[in-house]
């Protein structure tokens, strides 16, 4: 469900700008406002989860799709290796309550929060 106050609802929607450098049925992957490495990518689920812990959420096969995109991202934004992380929670650093895994290249400048 989308919600109406969410930030990366509102870009789902179109309502905020964001620059967009991947999509795939139900996924979008945007370019972090506050990049942390010099390619930091948000892949977000379109449908609206507030956090890792809410997973069950997903089907298997939504769950499998993203974990394809999520690889399909990175090599999309021209990465081998790379870093993927999910902040679950505000004490985690989570700022956004709504799931998104951070891609990140080799050399990030320290945790993204
Ligand atoms: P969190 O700390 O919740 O894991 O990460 C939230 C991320 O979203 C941060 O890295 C932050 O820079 C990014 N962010 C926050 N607001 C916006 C926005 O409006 N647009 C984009 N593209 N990124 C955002
Ligand atoms: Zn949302």
């Amino acid at each position: 469900m989308s919600r109406p106050d969410c930030i990366f609802c509102k870009i789902v929607r179109g309502e905020l700008p964001a620059t967009v450098v991947n999509r795939a049925e139900g996924f979008l992957a945007i370019e972090d406002i506050n990049p942390k490495a010099d390619v930091h990518v948000l892949v977000i689920p379109e449908r609206h989860i507030d956090t890792f812990r809410d997973i069950g959420e997903l089907s298997e096969g939504e769950a499998k799709r993203m974990l394809d995109f999520v690889a399909e991202t990175a090599k999309a934004a021209g990465l081998e290796e790379y870093r993927l992380m999910i902040f679950c929670g505000a004490g985690a650093g989570q700022t956004v309550f709504h799931l998104h895994w951070h891609v990140l290249d080799g050399r990030f400048r320290g945790l993204p929060q």
